[in-house]
């Protein structure tokens, strides 16, 4: 399958560009690189129906986050207030900081 070049990490702050969550916002909790999915947080609940095990002993039906592609993620900037685009730039200690093309702020 082809693995889509993305520069989504754990942890970062991203905006839902479409599907049924389109325009909301949440923390990546998970990549799943070799689907091209992520999995962020309080976005896009599934409800799972789950046989009784040791941990849930009733069984029944639970709600978890399930994945989006990452095609529909973009990094979300809180001060463009929306998705946007950026680039990396070496910073004096050399490591390297991602940068909003929009207001050239670190994300
Ligand atoms: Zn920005």
């Amino acid at each position: 399958m082809l693995t889509i070049k993305t520069r989504l990490k754990k942890g970062d702050s991203v905006i839902v560009l479409s599907g049924k969550e389109r325009g909301k916002t949440g923390n990546i909790l998970k990549l799943l690189p070799r689907k091209n999915r992520a999995v962020v947080e309080k976005l896009q609940f599934i409800k799972e129906h789950s046989k009784p095990s040791n941990s849930n002993p009733q069984g029944g039906i639970i709600e978890r986050e399930g994945s989006i592609h990452i095609s529909n993620l973009s990094l979300y900037c809180p001060r463009c207030n929306t998705g946007v685009r950026i680039k990396s730039e070496r910073l004096a200690d050399k490591s390297s900081a991602r940068i909003c093309v929009k207001c050239n702020e670190a994300i």
